[in-house]
């Protein structure tokens, strides 16, 4: 079976004064070693948190898709792995949108990735637009291959399912819905890449907390979650891990 992975993506949160957050998750995921659990911090924390990770492992919320450059203010995933992340977030939303990142420079920077040998959460999702007109799944599916890297296999690469309008709002899709759009997602996974399609992780995130956990993790190809808001506290993302293990 495919071993639960719960991430947190904190954003744009964090000082060192919450690095005692860092070292409350990491026991929590200490004391649930069938879950694998993560903290996606911002660039500035990802030294001093994984000092401070306990079982939980440290990532980087983007990457620049060169090794190195004049590209002003920008980080590479070499650079990231160095200071301590094995894993990054490549295409959320949040980047798509405001920083109009493209399909084409998910799937570059998603490879930059696995090259420096950082793992990677690719996220899509779609707009409230998108599926209230019944099309969610087909362009969800599109977005996801038009940005998976070449070679993408599971043991560096995992899919973050994250309707757009879910995110920050409290809102999420139904119980069907969520299973509906994964299973889709797996099922374009395979046509191209065949039986390791059935190997990796597909998250859910968007509006995920204590209380609907239980059931999002209950789908059949909900294989975890990444969390914005809930993750920013022990208290908060402990429930969280403890529903997935
Ligand atoms: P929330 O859990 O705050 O809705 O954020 C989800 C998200 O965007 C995680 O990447």
């Amino acid at each position: 079976g495919r071993r639960k992975l719960v991430v947190g993506n904190w954003k744009m949160n964090g000082m060192r004064e919450h690095l005692g957050e860092v070292e409350a998750i990491g026991r929590v995921a200490a004391a649930h070693p069938s879950v694998e659990v993560g903290l996606c911090l911002p660039a500035t924390l990802i030294m001093a948190g994984s000092e401070r990770r306990g079982a939980a492992f440290i990532g980087a919320q983007n990457c620049h898709m060169d090794i190195s450059g004049a590209y002003t203010g920008s980080l590479s995933a070499e650079m990231l792995a160095e200071a301590g992340a094995t894993w990054v977030i490549t295409g959320h939303s949040e980047r798509r949108e405001a920083r109009g990142e493209t399909n084409a420079d998910i799937a570059a920077k998603s490879a930059a990735a696995h090259q420096a040998g950082l793992n990677v959460i690719l996220c899509v999702g779609e707009t409230l637009a998108v599926r209230d007109a019944g099309r969610a799944e087909q362009v969800v599916a599109d977005q996801l291959l038009a940005s998976l890297p070449e070679g993408a296999a599971a043991d560096w690469l995992a899919v973050a399912y994250e309707p757009i309008w879910a995110i920050g709002t409290g809102r999420i899709p139904t119980m069907e819905a969520v299973a509906a759009m994964h299973a889709a997602l797996r099922a374009a996974l395979a046509s191209r890449i065949g039986a390791e399609a059935d190997r990796m992780r597909i998250l859910y995130g968007g509006s995920m907390n204590g209380d609907n956990a239980a059931d999002l993790l209950a789908i059949a190809d909900v294989d975890g979650g990444l969390v914005g808001g809930a993750s920013l506290s022990a208290k908060k993302f402990a429930p969280i891990i403890e529903a997935a293990d």
